[in-house]
């Protein structure tokens, strides 16, 4: 240290900071995902951040990308193998089983945000930590909830003003389905193992599924002519997933069939649905989710259907910012001063506002009033709140309507006397600022 100096110290790769410019458009989406949820019967839940490893392991799957390749794990001082949770549905379903969630019978109906971490490469709609939205049912095997989550996504993204979002669905069975299939497959691939890409010979064993959605040119050539999951449905499944489609239908919620979807987590059963948007690019899924009945039982817990999703609020975000501004919550009163008593009572007077319910800024700069005037004027305030050495003297103070320019002198005691009326000539001001 002695004498160095010092660089300042970076955020880490694959991370960034929300600033208070984006954070309007983060508040917006929690506001509007916090009231639907609401409507809908689903309860927030918050689990840890950090979690045993074995919960990853045991839950996503060893031979998935996100537990094989892209948890942060560590050894925590305890000597405990420790992991960043990549993703919450294993989370939940820990909490819903430890805190005896299963015994109060029934349905539950949750919702979660919060950071996830994987270390991946990042770039454009991917870091290493980024912010999921999620929904969970738990306990229902009526292909209804399928339905009903699957509507609360699409009335989420396009309550926000979201258009082109295309939906893909599929199924991928249940868990004896998929043996069979995946036998199949193997057979299939196996004479072509050379000529598949890298990542998909190594996943010719491991997890053959996952080569479905290999990005590779040649490997989605071979992969073209594959066996279909849907031919190796058993009956109840066809049957289940038709029943989905059914309520897909009532719902008017349009999807394009995609026999070559399958999700990255080992846990899926049937349903199985992505929503993407053809305004991201190359990362152009916002949403996924579908049913893990198996789940809770591979977790220790009792057997319990459920189905979920979980969406990308970063990806969302950057849609949202292509559409324009996100909406500003108004702000009332800019209030400036000049003069030792004039800016005491200022001081006193915004703090007086803000405790019957307004909004207000106070001008701490101590600058000439135009420098101050200007500021009101992108302050985004409705109002500006005068104090000068004139007013400091009699107690007043004058209102400046910042849209028309229209200006009033109040005593300082009166303008706190009748807060409705206040709050309805600002109503009216807002109004016709809208208007204009
Ligand atoms: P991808 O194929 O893009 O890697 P995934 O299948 O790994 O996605 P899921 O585990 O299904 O993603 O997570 C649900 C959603 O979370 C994704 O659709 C995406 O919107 C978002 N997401 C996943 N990983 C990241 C990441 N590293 N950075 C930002 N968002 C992510
Ligand atoms: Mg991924």
């Amino acid at each position: 240290m002695d004498g160095d100096i010092m660089g300042s110290i970076q955020s880490l790769k694959g991370t960034r900071d929300i600033l208070p410019d984006e954070v309007a458009y983060w508040q917006w989406v929690e506001g509007a995902a916090r009231r639907q949820f609401a409507q809908a019967a689903y309860q927030e839940i918050r689990t840890p951040i950090f979690e045993d490893t074995a919960l990853f392991a045991r839950g996503i799957g060893e031979a998935t990308d996100v537990v094989g390749k892209e948890m942060y794990t560590f050894t925590d001082k305890g000597n405990r193998s420790t992991t960043l949770r990549p993703e919450n549905t294993a989370g939940v379903v820990r909490a819903y089983i430890q805190n005896g969630l299963a015994a109060k019978g029934g349905i539950q109906r949750l919702w979660y945000s919060g950071p996830m971490f994987r270390y991946e490469q990042p770039q454009g709609g991917r870091q290493r930590q980024f912010n999921q939205l999620g929904a969970e049912v738990l306990g229902s095997k009526d292909p209804r909830a399928d339905g009903e989550v699957i509507a609360l996504a699409q009335d989420l993204l396009q309550g926000l003003g979201l258009v082109n979002l295309t939906m893909d669905l599929n199924s991928v069975g249940d868990r004896s389905d998929r043996a069979a299939y995946r036998e199949a497959l193997v057979a299939y691939l196996t004479p072509y193992k050379d000529d598949l890409d890298a990542d998909s010979q190594d996943r010719l064993n491991r997890n053959p599924l996952r080569i479905l959605d290999s990005k590779d040119r040649r490997t989605q050539e071979i992969v073209a002519a594959a066996p279909n999951l849907s031919a190796y449905l058993s009956p109840e499944s066809k049957t289940f997933f038709d029943r989905v489609q059914q309520s897909l239908s009532d719902l008017n919620i349009s999807y394009r069939l995609n026999p070559r979807l399958v999700r990255g987590l080992d846990y899926y059963t049937h349903t199985a649905f992505e929503i993407q948007s053809a305004d991201l690019g190359a990362q152009a899924t916002v949403c996924g989710g579908g049913r893990y009945d198996g789940l809770v039982e591979q977790l220790g817990g009792p057997a319990t259907p459920a189905v979920g999703w979980a969406m990308g609020l970063e990806r969302l975000m950057l849609l949202l910012k292509g559409l324009g501004p996100a909406p500003q919550s108004a702000f009332d009163f800019y209030v400036v001063s000049r003069g030792e008593a004039a800016q005491a009572q200022a001081l006193k007077l915004a703090q007086a506002l803000r405790r019957q319910g307004f909004s207000a800024e106070l001008d701490l700069s101590g600058s000439a009033f135009a420098k101050q005037f200007k500021r009101a004027d992108r302050s985004g305030a409705v109002a500006c709140l005068i104090l000068g050495e004139d007013e400091a003297i009699a107690q007043t103070l004058q209102l400046k309507w910042l849209s028309s320019g229209q200006q009033a002198s109040y005593g300082q005691a009166a303008l706190l006397q009748d807060p409705a009326a206040l709050r309805q000539q600002l109503q009216q001001a807002r109004a016709a600022m809208s208007e204009a």
